[in-house]
């Protein structure tokens, strides 16, 4: 039997890495799948697999720090299939690296908005839709929000993704009247298309110290994460499996945040 039958999903990032892993994943379960990402992002060809493979998919083009955007896109989704029981909200950038004293208010200002905001947005506008039958509600964090402070110039990315873990225990606590859970997960290095939007300033070389693995090695595989494993665990989260479980974080980072 499928794991998330005639559920409604909505997914942020669907378009790449992590969210489209997971969308698939949650398709392939039974789920109807929101593919929800910007407009130039690969989200058709991700609705062409899920439909390929006998399942349900429409796609929302949105920037998550949108609210118009947000909230018409999980308003399509309800239209659609007139439920919504699961959100992952899980798009994300890294941002701008680079030394606080060197940070520019507006990369500082981009990442927080894109990553901690859009969380927020996503939350915000599913719960109306979600406070009848209850829900799932998945949130893409990192290492980096959480147990691995070390990534040099990531202070705006970590502090975005701190924020997240923040909130999505809040989250777990408020919304546990309307049945909907809320969980947090933090990868550590995955194989995705991430690293391309990241830009590094030279002056990061400042303060760069040497690490002890080589980026993106982990003590568990020594290599980075799949997309495909994360998806796993967000079908779980998703899932009917984890009933009990709610305002969790949890690692997925073949131990590399214990280094
Ligand atoms: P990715 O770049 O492969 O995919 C991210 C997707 O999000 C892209 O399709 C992109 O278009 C979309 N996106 C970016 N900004 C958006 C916006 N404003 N509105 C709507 N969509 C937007 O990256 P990924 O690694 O799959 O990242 C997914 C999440 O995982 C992020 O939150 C990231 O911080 C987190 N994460 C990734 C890693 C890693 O090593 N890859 C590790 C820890 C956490």
């Amino acid at each position: 039997t499928q794991r998330v039958k005639d559920q409604v999903a909505f997914v942020t990032g669907a378009g790449s890495g992590i969210g489209r892993a997971a969308a698939i994943r949650l398709a392939e379960q039974g789920a109807k799948v929101c593919l929800a990402d910007l407009k130039d992002s690969r989200a058709d060809e991700v609705k062409r697999i899920i439909e390929q493979a006998g399942g349900e998919a429409i796609v929302a083009d949105i920037d998550v720090s949108d609210p118009a955007r947000v909230s018409e896109g999980i308003r399509q989704t309800f239209d659609r299939w007139g439920r919504l029981d699961i959100v992952f909200a899980n798009a994300g950038i890294n941002g701008t690296w680079t030394p606080i004293e060197d940070m520019a208010e507006e990369e500082w200002d981009n990442t927080l908005t894109t990553n901690l905001k859009g969380t927020f947005l996503a939350v915000k506008y599913a719960i109306p839709h979600m406070k009848q039958n209850g829900g799932s509600i998945i949130i893409t964090s990192s290492i980096n929000g959480s147990r691995k402070f070390s990534n040099f110039g990531a202070s705006a990315y970590s502090a975005s993704k701190a924020g997240q873990v923040a909130f999505a225990k809040m989250a777990a606590l408020e919304l546990a009247r309307y049945k909907i859970r809320v969980n947090v997960i933090c990868p550590g290095a995955i194989q995705t298309n991430i690293g391309e939007n990241t830009e590094k300033t030279p002056e990061l070389e400042k303060i760069e110290i040497p690490v002890k693995y080589p980026e993106g090695s982990q003590p568990l595989e020594h290599k980075a994460g799949k997309p495909e494993q994360v998806a796993d665990l967000v079908l779980f989260l998703a899932s009917g499996e984890s009933s009990h479980i709610s305002g969790t974080e949890l690692f997925i980072d073949g131990v590399e945040s214990l280094l």
